[in-house]
């Protein structure tokens, strides 16, 4: 089968020449699939429109030995309002960026896909909170790929307590006693631990309902960031980077 027929989204897009875009394409058959969309540069390209970053769109793909070629592309969603506000601009990236390198090359992923799609649709909606979008956007990939953090009760001997640790090592929370073994953990508190919950099970367009003080947003951000760092290395994330100096993130270490 060398010619693929594949709704997908597009996750990266760069020009690679003058004429030609090298795309990564997020398929609902294959997963993550490197692309060429050659002379999509070109004003008059019939390409142009559907390998822009974001869009969803059908694709023909001709299926190369490393980098398949995108022969045919018709639009189903721009996602255009997310390419010119600077903010949504700089969220889509990082979703995109975190999917890409959390992911094998064809290795299809639906329920990653339907998550990043409905990223998409909700991050239009500028009443959000943004911050709290990307906490939930983080957790859910994170939790679809295996990785859920154990948030119940001790995760070594299973006593509920007041008074918790997370260990990023483990995956999850300790108790002060268990913790001890466990050098790398970090106080929680239980209000900040009930809202990581929620944010792993509340619809997106349903976050505003949450009540979260900055210093919890931030508590969230750090155990979220160290959590991903564990598994993708997020020090050379570019969107991320971008993201605080746009000043939509603060900085935490
Ligand atoms: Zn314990």
């Amino acid at each position: 089968m060398k010619y693929l027929q594949t709704e997908g989204l597009v996750t990266g897009s760069r020009s690679y020449s003058e004429a030609d875009k090298l795309l990564t394409l997020f398929t609902l058959e294959k997963g993550k699939v490197p692309a060429i969309a050659k002379g999509a540069c070109k004003t008059k390209s019939k390409l142009a429109a559907s390998v822009q970053l974001f869009t969803r769109a059908d694709f023909q793909l001709y299926m190369g030995k490393t980098l398949a070629t995108v022969t045919q592309g018709e639009i189903k969603t721009s996602f255009y309002s997310l390419r010119y506000d600077l903010t949504n601009y700089a969220y889509g990236q990082y979703f995109c960026e975190l999917v890409n390198r959390l992911l094998e090359e064809k290795e299809p992923f639906p329920e990653v896909y339907q998550l990043l799609l409905t990223v998409f649709e909700v991050l239009k909606n500028t009443e959000l909170d943004m911050e709290l979008l990307a906490r939930s956007f983080e957790l859910k990939l994170l939790s679809i790929l295996g990785y859920r953090p154990y948030l119940d009760e001790c995760l070594v001997c299973s006593r509920e307590s007041d008074f918790y640790r997370f260990s990023y090592q483990e995956g999850g929370i300790l108790c002060a006693e268990c913790s001890l073994g466990s050098p790398g953990s970090q106080k929680i508190n239980l209000g900040t631990l009930s809202i990581i919950k929620k944010l792993l099970s509340t619809k997106y367009s349903r976050l505003n309902i949450l009540k979260v003080s900055p210093s919890q947003k931030k508590e969230i951000l750090l155990i979220n960031k160290k959590l991903l760092n564990y598994n993708v290395n997020l020090g050379s994330c570019k969107s991320l980077v971008f993201l605080e100096e746009l000043g939509a993130l603060p900085k935490v270490t």
